[in-house]
């Protein structure tokens, strides 16, 4: 075989090693690296690998362990922020403390509000417990009312959608499959809901929390949260609205403390030895609890708490 042949045979079969990874690029049969998508809290992340599956990697700030408000920051985050493709908040200033100041550092021009990269899930909600007057005097953690829709199912299901319609958005061609993996959690958290209304409607549960996080759970459910132990979203009790607390659970015969998992243990108790109540520990985010695995076990989880 002289020189010419042989280099003949090989540019042939450059040629179709070429036109084959061409194909095979075409057919969809080399996958894309998956979106990289930063969440403030572990209820968004969830939704988030539920729609991605295997083509999202999905990272939470907060680890469900911790106060939504403040959450511990690490060094590590701004790299993650830096080269993600979405960020996904709840909004209504649940992330005030942390998240605007983590963006900014980041210096992610993808992820700023506005862009495609940012979604902000609290705009489409309509707040309960808005303070006549934005103010973050003394500490208050709501001055656009209440963040912490997440407990209520309803949110969940359009928190899903939302997530799979803006995912479909960044990669468009797998919007059928984000589409439909959405849909198919929409269906579970409804299959669900109809049984956790049932073991909580009309029982006339009533409570009090440490923090006022139970508004869209209230509205859903039928419970009534009778007070909570901050005297406002917070701020720690101090002795005379801890004596408050007491004479309004004694002459409302308010016999259910409803204890957030990461709050301390020690007014709860205090006010339980006092007045009789039963006091029960609750998720209320993914990963706060070992039971609370997911958005629907987490549900589970804390539906039980309340008709223990
Ligand atoms: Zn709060």
């Amino acid at each position: 075989m002289n020189s010419h042949s042989s280099c003949g045979l090989s540019l042939r079969l450059k040629t179709g090693v070429t036109a084959l990874l061409l194909f095979v690029f075409q057919m969809g049969l080399v996958s894309a690296a998956p979106l990289k998508v930063v969440t403030s809290v572990p209820d968004l992340a969830d939704f988030a690998r539920r729609v991605g599956g295997n083509l999202v990697e999905v990272l939470s700030l907060a680890s469900g362990k911790e106060n939504p408000h403040a959450v511990a920051l690490k060094p590590s985050y701004i790299a993650k922020i830096r080269s993600a493709d979405l960020f996904i908040q709840m909004g209504l200033d649940m992330e005030h403390a942390y998240a605007p100041a983590l963006l900014a550092e980041a210096r992610n021009l993808r992820l700023q509000p506005g862009k495609e990269g940012f979604l902000d899930l609290g705009e489409d909600v309509q707040a309960l417990g808005v303070p006549a007057v934005l103010d973050r005097a003394g500490g208050d953690v709501h001055p656009k009312g209440n963040p912490h829709y997440n407990l209520d199912p309803v949110q969940a299901q359009r928190m899903v959608r939302a997530i799979g319609a803006r995912l479909a958005l960044l990669r468009p061609a797998e919007a059928v499959l984000f589409r439909a993996n959405a849909d198919a959690y929409v269906r579970e958290i409804e299959e669900r809901l109809g049984s956790w209304k049932a073991r909580l409607r009309g029982k006339g549960v009533r409570f009090i929390s440490y923090h006022p996080d139970f508004a869209y759970f209230e509205e859903r459910f039928g419970v009534r949260q009778e007070g909570t132990i901050e005297p406002k979203p917070g701020i720690d009790p101090g002795p005379a609205h801890i004596e408050a607390l007491v004479r309004d659970m004694q002459t409302r015969k308010i016999r259910l403390i409803v204890k957030e998992s990461f709050y301390s243990d020690r007014v709860p108790l205090e006010l339980a030895r006092r007045t009789g109540a039963v006091l029960v520990s609750v998720p209320i985010f993914v990963g706060a609890t070992p039971e609370a695995r997911d958005y629907l076990s987490m549900m589970d989880a804390l539906v039980s708490a309340f008709t223990k």
